[in-house]
């Protein structure tokens, strides 16, 4: 009979992979255990878990800050300070770029531990003499962005609509030069329509609170149907300046945040606009001639072709030019798409300047020399009654960084992904899809049985495309719905309106009008698609759609993502799982079922299980031997790097289990720590 294992005492351990025994039952145990204790904070091998405490902790003052200076690891409580001191020193040390990936469901606490991952980078790389300026301008960046890319949901009151990856360029003695944003996927239909219980994006309520509000006929957000479901935020005018002193940190001249502000009350008087049919499918603007007045005056248009491009459709066939009226109904639609449109222009355009303002210097612009280290902020699965295309976007990626994360490399998935994103644009939008799908390992989806949609006579031509796919099988029902077999579950996906969001496209009238502004911005921003690159000017359509299909929404996401993926498989990559305690955002509550749904989906000890058997750390000889060799050799010796003076090293030092290549050394990331460990302790 197996011998019990011997008893800890409970919630003490700092790292849970150092238990006897550890299985979900005491993982979660141990999790809540520490949570009643407020420590929130979670080492299971190389991950840091946080759980969220919902309450301002002391555990992030100038004091904690210090203790995590160049420390070894497991001397301190777990912290998210210690990831960032680990990530920092191996970069300075080493000259290896690093990434930390951050993931867990929306509330969880990610934005908040990037912001403190942040904060603390900076303060270990703070040296009081140049660089100062460009910090704090790095650090601003995040209100800025908060302000018009998170919102209030039913989840969290500060909820991140977007995805982002921050990446912070430092120079060889480790202070910072740059910075640069990526982001993923922004929420554009929140501008438009929000659900019961949530509000618009903070921005559009905060700009109501602007000295300039009057002149920009913003009234009060009742008046303005994309903003009445609140009467404004609590808090607006104090984020009103916050923001605006944001966007004076980083670099926005006055002209620019002037063509900010009149965007954003562009697309606030764009909801007011109304229809009436002048006759059956004919609509006609129906409100007043002001409005229209102050939405061409806000955006540099002339008022006539305004009305024009929201009312009808224009084509070119043969030489010929026909307009097509809209009904009502398609010029909402039209309207609601020309806002949107606006709003996720401006985003994009704010990143790219924002990158522009940050970019290393001249003296700087020999980027080989940069190191850097990324921070991943992206929304985790998503899961609801209905999902439609941005949850199953989200979760694709979520997949992936799964896989990034237990190293599963050229992973099946993205090819099935892009199929799937070009199966759905070739083919009509009232296709019935219905996919089946099998998951072969616990750790990650394959899409073997991708079928094709049941298509209509439509398409007809479409099958015999699809017919000598090797995905393709008849559908088997005529629900508008497929299932995907994700690493977390299963999800069904409804297809309804699923290629006008991957389309995402704006009427080329509506286009060419705002191309024509006599508003730089405006004109720039609508420009035509150079390459499809997400802060060149968006992603929809451009001048001549009719000739260049603008490249689709998750075509371009899949795309973005294996670049964010490649880069991030160059980098050192540290972990950092948050985990949501309760629903209600509450302190000192932890349910455990909810808690347990959360580790389980992400796989937390299967994860923990293959990181700890694979070999994550792969220096070459004479990179293992320039931090290492100090250990057999001392600090003066000169030793030619070899399979032979690796392995002496290795011998002397105690750690078990490596392996020496041909030109490479194989260690485990514990075994990088006792080394680590075992160098601090030499010095
Ligand atoms: P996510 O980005 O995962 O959706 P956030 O980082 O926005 O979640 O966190 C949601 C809320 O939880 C925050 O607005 C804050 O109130 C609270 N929170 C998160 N992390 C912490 C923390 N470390 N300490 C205190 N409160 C936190
Ligand atoms: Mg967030």
């Amino acid at each position: 009979m197996a011998r019990p294992p011997k008893p800890w005492l409970k919630g003490q351990v700092d790292d849970l992979v150092s238990l006897p025994q550890l299985d979900d039952t005491i993982l979660l145990q141990e999790l809540h255990e520490r949570y009643k204790l407020k420590k929130i904070y979670t080492y299971v091998g190389d991950i840091l878990v946080a759980v969220n405490p919902f309450e301002q902790l002391p555990i992030y003052g100038k004091e904690i800050q210090a203790k995590y200076y160049d420390s070894v690891k497991s001397s301190n409580p777990p912290h998210i300070f210690a990831i960032a001191d680990q990530a920092y020193f191996t970069m300075v040390r080493n000259s290896r770029n690093q990434c930390a990936v951050i993931s867990g469901e929306s509330g969880a606490g990610k934005t908040e531990s990037a912001k403190l991952l942040m904060r603390h980078i900076i303060h270990l790389c703070h040296s009081g003499t140049e660089g100062q300026d460009i910090e704090q301008r790095v650090i601003e960046v995040n209100p800025l962005l908060e302000a018009f890319g998170n919102a209030a949901t039913r989840m969290n009151h500060n909820s991140s609509r977007f995805g982002k990856y921050t990446e912070v360029n430092f120079d060889n003695n480790g202070h910072v030069v740059g910075a640069k944003i990526s982001q993923y996927l922004l929420e554009k239909s929140r501008v438009v329509k929000q659900n019961t219980g949530e509000n618009n994006f903070h921005v559009l309520y905060y700009v109501f609170s602007s000295p300039k509000a009057q002149a920009l006929g913003l009234t009060s957000p009742r008046d303005f149907p994309y903003v009445s479901t609140t009467p404004g935020l609590p808090n607006a005018a104090r984020m009103y300046s916050s923001v605006v002193q944001a966007l004076d940190t980083v670099g926005f001249s006055p002209s620019e945040q002037d063509n900010i502000h009149a965007i954003l009350a562009a697309v606030l008087h764009i909801g007011n606009l109304a229809y009436s049919e002048a006759r059956p499918d004919q609509a006609q603007v129906s409100s007043s001639p002001q409005l229209v007045a102050k939405i061409s005056e806000l955006l540099g248009l002339n008022p006539e072709e305004l009305k024009e491009a929201l009312t009808a459709k224009t084509t070119y066939t043969r030489g010929e030019t026909i307009r097509r009226t809209y009904s009502c109904e398609l010029a909402l639609v039209c309207r609601d798409a020309f806002a949107k449109a606006l709003y996720g222009r401006l985003f994009e355009w704010i990143v790219s300047h924002i990158n522009t303002l940050l970019a290393p210097g001249m003296s700087h612009s020999t980027k080989k020399n940069l190191l850097e280290i990324g921070i991943l902020d992206i929304f985790g699965f998503e899961h609801f009654d209905r999902n439609g295309f941005e949850q199953l976007c989200i979760n694709i990626a979520n997949e992936q960084l799964q896989n990034f994360f237990n190293e599963v490399r050229n992973h099946p998935v993205v090819v099935a992904v892009c199929e799937i994103t070009h199966i759905t644009t070739a083919t009509h939008a009232h296709t019935h899809t219905h996919t089946h799908t099998h998951t072969h390992t616990h750790t990650h989806t394959q899409i073997p049985g991708l079928s094709p949609p049941l298509l209509t006579p439509a398409v007809e031509k479409y099958k015999q495309t699809f017919a000598s796919h090797k995905d393709f099988a008849p559908a088997r029902t005529s629900e508008p719905c497929f299932t995907i077999h994700h690493y977390a579950g299963d999800v069904t996906y409804h297809t309804e309106g699923f290629l006008d969001r991957n389309k995402d496209e704006l009427p080329a009238d509506v286009v060419g009008l705002c191309f024509s502004s006599n508003v730089p911005l405006i004109h720039q921003m609508f420009e035509a698609n150079q390459d499809g690159q997400p802060g060149k000017g968006g992603s929809a359509g451009t001048m001549n759609t009719a000739r260049k299909r603008a490249p689709t929404v998750g075509h371009q996401f899949t795309s973005s993502l294996r670049e964010l993926v490649a880069k991030m498989q160059r980098c050192m990559a540290h972990f950092v799982r948050c985990i949501k305690p309760n629903y209600e955002q509450e302190p000192n509550n932890y349910v455990d079922e909810f808690v347990d749904r959360q580790l389980r989906y992400t796989g937390m000890l299967e994860t923990t299980r293959i990181r700890r058997e694979g070999f994550s750390f792969r220096p070459s000889f004479a990179d293992f031997m320039e931090r290492f060799g100090i250990l057999a050799y001392g600090p003066s010796a000169q030793v030619a790097p070899s399979a032979e003076t690796c392995r002496t090293v290795l011998s002397k030092s105690n750690v078990g289990g490596w392996l020496v290549g041909k030109t490479k050394v194989f260690l485990k990331y514990w075994q990088v720590e006792q080394l680590d460990k075992s160098i601090k302790l030499y010095h």
